[in-house]
């Protein structure tokens, strides 16, 4: 039997505005797509907090043991600057300010964003497509959208005719708005405008001879609208209709209403069973956001370059942070919430690190099997990590207490804690231990320093000639090592 037909998980769906019990559409598998960066710029900490939601979220599932398809775009074309229609695409407007391809735009913020998740120990997803990779199946998409009459072509520009698939589908349903209301809100269209409703969105866009991100179609030379790419690539990957989408709360509208009126209109099925929503970080109340410059980059948190606060952090004490708060509430950052996950973070590993050591008895005076199912319920309950964290401590406090002999535990509870800790800290809630040292740099001072001390041994038992070799050996690699009075240090060629 699988744990997850043990467990009694339960989502909340944007859909329904409710939380409902989950079952998958294939017993044992999960189809979960995420919309993924937009590669134009340095992906901020505001951007990782969702990313490290639906990495949560796809742990605890593998952790279940379904077998998950985890599908997270890159977006490398059709996203405006200000998500507008009109205008400059994100990534051509970089590439032109800096004198650039814009694939090489995207190759750098791609390499850039992988390095942070895996600063944050990310687990990488099954498929990371890009939208540029997947143009045919975007125009393929518009054709047979044109063909059932919910598209219109106007001066090679192609828009989804909202107004006519409303009067057979529900658009607003996801975020709860009316149309009638969203028309009497814009502005009324001129003769100039291609659209016919200011609502009507652009599946394929007209582009300029200034504009260089630009591919043949059938209504002539240009490129996707943003909304499509993910549409294309959830259906190609996951099918016309698949269990989870995710995304932050700001993709909501319109970016998800038009993936649903797009797939709604192309397949005449609902895309999504579930669709997930991750809250915002905030810093000084406002959302994190590189375009209004209140934002922090991972790294300027790691290397503690940066004005607002007052140390370094390490990865996993971010993480942790973050952890600390239900994916769907605002979380806000500061010095002072940093510091203060920075404590219990440790006071977690401390506990950790002296579970092994702890002396068993014949009985144990805490109900282990119960804590560990109160670690599952909080997940099930729409992967409340706070709450699991705060079961956490329970067993800290736990440990802390049979340390000083106020408590007991037997051996075979003994093991259900460790393992159930182990599962939950690193396996689901993904931190590490040594976070700082996970780059190359920190993994060949660790080796060059157990060297180090295997030398010392050698010479403690008189054994010369490894001793030397050692010294020899690492010399040859170009690593020295310098006896001195305070023990021996290396230094690299
Ligand atoms: P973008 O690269 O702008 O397309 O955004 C990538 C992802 O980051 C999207 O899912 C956004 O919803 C999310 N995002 C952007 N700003 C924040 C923020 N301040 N807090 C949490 N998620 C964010
Ligand atoms: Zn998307």
């Amino acid at each position: 039997m699988n744990l997850y037909q043990s467990q009694n998980l339960k989502i909340q769906n944007s859909l329904s505005g409710k939380k409902e019990n989950f079952t998958s559409i294939n017993e044992g598998h999960i189809g979960m797509y995420v919309c993924g960066p937009t590669v134009y710029s340095n992906v901020h900490l505001g951007n990782c907090r969702t990313f490290m939601s639906f990495d949560m979220i796809f742990r605890y599932f593998k952790h279940l043991g379904y077998k998950v398809r985890y599908v997270r775009n890159i977006t490398d074309a059709g996203h405006l600057v200000d998500d507008a229609e009109e205008g400059e695409d994100k990534i051509a407007k970089k590439a032109r300010l800096e004198k650039l391809e814009p694939m090489e735009v995207v190759q750098r913020y791609t390499v850039d964003f992988h390095n942070v998740l895996q600063k944050f120990n990310f687990l990488p997803p099954s498929i990371e497509p890009t939208a540029t990779g997947h143009i045919i199946e975007q125009i393929e998409i518009i054709k047979d959208i044109i063909e059932k009459g919910f598209a219109y072509e106007k001066n090679g520009s192609v828009y989804f005719d909202v107004v006519k698939f409303n009067k057979t589908n529900e658009y607003g349903k996801l975020s709860g708005r009316k149309l009638e209301d969203m028309i009497a809100n814009t502005r009324t269209l001129t003769a100039q405008d291609e659209k016919k409703n200011s609502q009507d969105f652009a599946l394929w866009k007209k582009a300029e001879p200034q504009h260089i991100m630009r591919w043949p179609s059938p209504w002539g030379d240009g490129f996707p609208g943003w909304h499509l790419e993910c549409t294309a690539m959830s259906t190609k990957y996951l099918g016309e209709t698949f269990d989870i989408h995710g995304g932050g709360m700001d993709l909501k509208f319109p970016h998800h209403e038009c993936e649903i009126a797009q797939a709604e209109a192309s397949n005449g099925v609902s895309p999504v069973n579930f669709w997930m929503h991750a809250n915002m970080l905030t810093l000084n109340g406002k959302k994190m956001a590189k375009s209004t410059g209140n934002s922090l980059l991972p790294e300027e948190i790691f290397s503690g370059n940066n004005t607002i606060l007052s140390k370094a952090f390490s990865p996993s004490v971010v993480r942790f942070f973050m952890m600390q708060a239900h994916y769907t509430s605002i979380l806000d950052l500061s010095n002072d919430a940093l510091l203060a996950s920075e404590k219990g973070f440790n006071r977690l590993l401390d506990a950790l690190a002296f579970l092994p050591k702890l002396d068993t008895d014949t009985a144990s005076s805490f109900d282990v099997k119960a804590w560990k199912q109160k670690c599952y319920d909080a997940m099930n309950d729409d992967f409340n990590s706070p709450i699991l964290i705060a079961q956490l401590f329970d067993a800290v406090k736990y440990i802390n207490l049979i340390k000083e002999q106020k408590e007991t535990i037997t051996a075979e509870d003994k093991t259900l804690v460790e393992n159930t800790m182990y599962t939950f800290v690193f396996d689901v809630l993904g931190l590490q231990v040594k976070n700082e040292s996970q780059n190359d740099e920190g993994k060949l001072s660790g080796v060059v320093e157990l060297l180090i001390q295997l030398r010392k041994q050698a010479r403690d038992n008189k054994d010369f000639a490894t001793s030397d070799k050692i010294r020899d050996e690492l010399m040859a690699l170009g690593i020295q090592l310098k006896d001195g009075k305070d023990g021996t240090t290396f230094s690299v060629a």
